[in-house]
């Protein structure tokens, strides 16, 4: 089904990446052009396309890709200074990759 999806090939360790986090249903990485001095992506391992595509059955998993998140942060460093947590949707929200991720971004203002 997923095939072309990039992120799904990170996943699968098809396609190379700097991973920061992996547990069975969770990946976070490095984004390739970060906007941030730590940028992360966190995504869960299997496919879904954005928040539009979210099912009841995907809410836990949706609050442990916060959590990883969170736990990302305090590892670098930012867990009281605060950092960004975001999620792109669709064509209008600046969605580019559809498989679903959440961008950790930290000690940048603005
Ligand atoms: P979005 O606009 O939310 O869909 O953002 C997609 C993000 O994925 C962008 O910040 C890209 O820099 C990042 N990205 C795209 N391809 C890769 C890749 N192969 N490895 C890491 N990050 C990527
Ligand atoms: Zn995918």
């Amino acid at each position: 089904m997923s095939g072309g999806c990039v992120f799904c090939r990170i996943a699968a360790r098809e396609s190379p990446a700097d991973i920061e986090y992996e547990d069975d249903d969770i990946l976070a990485f490095k984004d390739l052009y970060p906007k941030a001095p730590i940028h992360l992506l966190i995504i869960p391992k299997r496919h879904i396309d954005s928040i539009a595509r979210l099912e009841p059955g995907d809410d836990a998993l949706v609050g442990r890709c916060v959590r990883v998140a969170r736990l990302l942060a305090e590892r670098a460093g930012y867990g009281e200074r605060g950092y960004r947590l975001s999620c792109n949707t669709g064509p209008e929200g600046g969605q580019v990759v559809y498989h679903l991720h959440f961008h950790l971004m930290a000690g940048r203002r603005g």
